[in-house]
């Protein structure tokens, strides 16, 4: 079954297309990654898809509807967005900042419901000691769950991810990736993120999509788009792939001359 439909969609902040042509199909439950070099266009596409980003052209569906006919209460319950994390203030417990996640579902004043829901998700993501404490004072790794721990109580169907590994260490790289492939297995959530490194990428997708300038070059397992011929194109790099257990491992080993 498809669940999320993206449709020859173009995009551009002015007049030249960051956009072009996107097209591709998700299954629910499957946990996809972007990958692609810096300005590929691959946070330009989840804006585009939670329509935090107006396209020219081309169509976002998520089980059929048309995102163009929901209004922003309907988006928000029906996708989540991780931002990706750059140093942010919230002014708040680590509670009430997952909590704002309820505020698609809200009246004008949280329900004990909400608050449930609240503490079920800091549970599991094993974060239901933090709860009182201040977002501010977290470390990268705790603020980056805390945040999908906040998508993840607007409970939709879909959740974007804007490379949340980036700025983790190896540990909380691996943690991250866990609690989202937990998701996706156990909430049969539809995952979608941007992802930088080819290895986690690899390790954790279902599927993999790789961009160039605003362009879908590849989409498939990570055994037939991580390939050296698809990596030295897209990024310029010599790259030695080994495949161990059916997953690629991808080392890179110099830039080609001339890219
Ligand atoms: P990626 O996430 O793959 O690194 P982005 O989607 O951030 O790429 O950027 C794609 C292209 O769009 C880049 O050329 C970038 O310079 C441009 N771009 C990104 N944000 C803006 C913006 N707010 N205004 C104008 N151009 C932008
Ligand atoms: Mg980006």
């Amino acid at each position: 079954m498809v669940k999320l439909k993206v449709k020859d969609v173009i995009f551009g902040y002015s007049g030249t297309n960051i956009l072009e042509n996107v097209c591709f199909e998700l299954g629910a439950s499957e946990l996809v990654s972007i990958v692609g070099p810096n300005g590929a266009g691959k946070s330009t596409l989840l804006k585009c898809i939670d329509r935090i980003l107006t396209p020219k052209t081309g169509c976002v569906s998520v089980e059929e509807k048309d995102l163009r006919e929901m209004g922003r209460l309907e988006v928000a319950k029906t996708l989540s967005y991780v931002p990706q994390s750059t140093v942010r203030v919230f002014p708040s417990t680590v509670f009430d900042t997952v909590l704002m996640g309820r505020r698609p579902h809200l009246s004008w004043f949280s329900g004990e419901k909400d608050k449930e829901k609240v503490w079920q998700v800091l549970e599991l993501l094993g974060i239901e000691a933090l709860a009182l404490s201040s977002f501010n004072e977290l470390s990268g790794g705790q603020q980056q769950k805390v945040l999908i721990a906040r998508a993840l109580v607007q409970e939709t169907g879909v959740m974007l991810l804007d490379e949340p590994t980036s700025n983790l260490d190896i540990w909380h790289q691996l943690d991250v990736m866990e609690v989202v492939k937990k998701l996706v297995r156990e909430k049969k959530v539809t995952g979608l993120m941007a992802v930088h490194d080819l290895n986690l990428a690899s390790k954790y997708s279902d599927r993999i999509i790789m961009m160039k300038n605003g362009k879908i070059v590849a989409i498939g397992s990570p055994a037939q788009v991580l390939t050296s011929e698809n990596i030295a194109a897209v990024y310029g790099v010599e790259a030695d792939v080994s495949i161990q257990a059916k997953i690629p491992y991808v080392v890179p080993l110099k830039q080609l001359e001339a890219f």
